[in-house]
This record gives C-alpha cells, sequence and structure tokens, in this order.
C-alpha cells in the first residue's frame, strides 16, 4: 500500500475547510506571490506591455513547467487578476474529446484566460483542435457523419491559454511551439519558503516564533504547497499540544510525528529509497520497477518523489534507470538524520 504523501494534490483530502483555507492562502497579486523573481519580472513585463498597447492585443499564450506545488496554478490567477481578465480552470485529462474543448473555447470571451493543468496529459486529438484554437483563433469543426460530413470553421474570442506541466519533455513539439512565453518555476530559496510561512501564520491568525519558521523552512521541500501543508499539521499539533503558539519545541515535535527528516523526506521517500537499495544495490532500477516495489503509479514517482531527490543528489537518473547515490546510501544509514 502506497504511504499517504504531504507532496500530491489529493493528501490535503476534500475537506471544504482545506479548501477554503487553501483558497485565502493563494496570492492574488504579485507582491503577495513570494519568490520566482525571473518569472514574475517576464510575466509583468508582458502584461504592462499589453496593457499600454491598449489596442485588444491579448497576452501571448504562457507555458509554466516545473515541479507540483511551486505556484503554477497560482501564477495562472495572479496573471489573470493583474489582467482584469476572467480565469477559466481545466485539466488535460478533464477534457476528454474533441467537443468538450470545443464548447469550453466556445464559451469564451475576449481577453478570457483559458488555465489548462496537467496540459502534457491532453488527448492528441483534443491538441490538434487547440493548435489552430491558439494559433489564429480558429476552431475547425466536423458537421455530420459519413459522405454529408462537412467541415466548418468558427471564429474564437481572442483568448491567451496558461498551461502548466511538471515535464515539458512529455509535450507535443508543435503544441510547445505555440507558446510564447515559456518558463520554468524553480525551487524556493529557505528565506522565500520562510516568508511564506510567516504570511500563512497571518493570514490563518496563528502566533509563530521566529525559529520554528525557520525550522519548517528546512523542511518543506523548498516547495510552498508543502510548506502550508506541514505549517496546518504543526497547527494542529500546537493546539493540542500546547495553547496554540507554535516554538521552536511544538515544531519539533510535531516534525517527529510526521517522521519529516531533517531535508524533508517523509516516510515514503525513505521507504523508496530502502526498498531500491535493499532489492537492487548499486545496478539502476527502471521506473516501472520503482513503481512495482513501492505500490504508486510510475507517474507520481516521476512527477512527486523525484524532482526533490534529485535536486538532493539522493537519487540518480541513467541512462539505465535510476540509482540511490552514496549521498542518499549514507541519509538512510545514518539513523541521526532520520528525523
Ligand atoms: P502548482 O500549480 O505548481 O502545483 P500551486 O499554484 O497549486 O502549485 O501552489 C500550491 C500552494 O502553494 C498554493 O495554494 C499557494 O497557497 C502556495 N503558493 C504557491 N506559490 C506561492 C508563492 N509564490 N507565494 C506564496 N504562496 C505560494
Amino acid at each position: 500500500m502506497a504511504i499517504e504523501r504531504l507532496v500530491e494534490p489529493t493528501a490535503a483530502g476534500n475537506d471544504l475547510d482545506e479548501e477554503k483555507i487553501e483558497i485565502s492562502l493563494r496570492p492574488l497579486t504579485f507582491s503577495e506571490y513570494i519568490g520566482q523573481e525571473h518569472l514574475k519580472n517576464n510575466i509583468k513585463l508582458a502584461i504592462d506591455a499589453v496593457k499600454k498597447r491598449n489596442d485588444g492585443s491579448t497576452l501571448d499564450h504562457v507555458l509554466l513547467y516545473g515541479p507540483p506545488g511551486l505556484g503554477k496554478t497560482t501564477m495562472a490567477g495572479v496573471i489573470a487578476h493583474e489582467l482584469g481578465a476572467n480565469l477559466r480552470v481545466t485539466s488535460g485529462p478533464a477534457i476528454e474529446r474533441a467537443g468538450d474543448l470545443a464548447s469550453i473555447l466556445t464559451n469564451l470571451a475576449d481577453g478570457d484566460i483559458l488555465f489548462i493543468d496537467e496540459i502534457h496529459r491532453l488527448r492528441r486529438t483534443v491538441e490538434e483542435v487547440l493548435y489552430s484554437a491558439m494559433e489564429d483563433y480558429k476552431l475547425d469543426i466536423v458537421i455530420g457523419k459519413g459522405p454529408a460530413a462537412r467541415s466548418v470553421r468558427l471564429d474564437l474570442p481572442h483568448f491567451t491559454v496558461i498551461g502548466a506541466t511538471t515535464r515539458t519533455g512529455s509535450l507535443a513539439g508543435p503544441l510547445r511551439d505555440r507558446f510564447g512565453i515559456i518558463h520554468r518555476l524553480e525551487y524556493y530559496k529557505e528565506p522565500e519558503i520562510e516568508q511564506i510561512i510567516h504570511r500563512t501564520a497571518n493570514i490563518l491568525n496563528t502566533d509563530i516564533r521566529p525559529d520554528a519558521e525557520t525550522l519548517l523552512a528546512t523542511r518543506s521541500r523548498l516547495t510552498p504547497r508543502i510548506a502550508n501543508r506541514i505549517f496546518k499539521r504543526v497547527r494542529d499539533y500546537a493546539d493540542v499540544n500546547g495553547d496554540g503558539i507554535i516554538d521552536r519545541s511544538i515544531a519539533e515535535g510535531a516534525l517527529k510525528l510526521m517522521e519529516i527528516d531533517y531535508l524533508g523526506l517523509d516516510p515514503a521517500d525513505r521507504n523508496m529509497l530502502r526498498l531500491m537499495l535493499e532489492n537492487y544495490g548499486d545496478r539502476p532500477v527502471g521506473l516501472n520497477t520503482i513503481a512495482a516495489l513501492t505500490g504508486d503509479e510510475a507517474t507520481t514517482i516521476e512527477d512527486y518523489y523525484e524532482p526533490y531527490l534529485l535536486q538532493l543528489g539522493l537519487l540518480a537518473r541513467t541512462p539505465r534507470g535510476r540509482l540511490v547515490t552514496e549521498k542518499g546510501r549514507k541519509h538512510l544509514q545514518n539513523p541521526e538524520n532520520r528525523v
């Protein structure tokens, strides 16, 4: 059985309160959006140019890529807000047929923003409709069947697609080429994560001491989504085991309970590394084999476990598979490193 992760989108549960908190924590403006300065500067420039032209032209299509939880969806919201545009949200797997996309597109208005999460998971037939829609705001649809079928070309409003993906490699070349602005989101720096935790504590009216903020920032995998999730769990722990104030010892106790180690790895990460070492030692292991060992989907491993472990150098990618590095082996072997 796969272990529940702090990293995955589903880990927050479907709780209504959780959802409300999630929405209240989402930055709406560039000034609230912490870090990713390079991305912000470039997008700001593009937005200012559109505003200055004021000739009805729209923002170029934007592709944001990078590991989950770094703020791609949030950035789409910020862009819409800063442009004063409507935001329509969908995702690659949610658009099952070309007809579904056609109905989304024909319901847009000039200047609207269409956010497509997991855009690399669009079906080929849907993708092809999207090409011409993005390119020249036309929609080609076939009406009728057999010999009576005819093709009709519809004009679409001038809209902007913001696509988000964890992997650009899986995106078809022609689709990628339709984006004028392409940006990679980077892992955050620890002081930025500290600022995010500070902001979250303020919004949720929780008293947190600076040294506790620093500690939580070091355990959050340099990822805002994880920082917020850990924060919420620590807040619960502080309510139950103290007077609600998060100080260093409360933070330490909660992290211990969650079994998050000093690098931010959780039991699922350590379990994966351990299984790889126990079964394959220093031989490379294929993605599907790792998935079979842990009981996860291969895509879950690729999207959620791997990026941070690669970033830390605990895992390496070789042409023949994944390998636990010497650093990874040492991390697992030293009990001091655990929690
Ligand atoms: P992604 O779409 O890349 O998976 P999200 O945009 O859903 O990530 O971000 C996850 C959560 O992290 C958001 O709900 C938001 O509260 C928080 N977050 C993301 N980026 C930032 C940021 N730059 N500043 C503050 N909070 C952020």
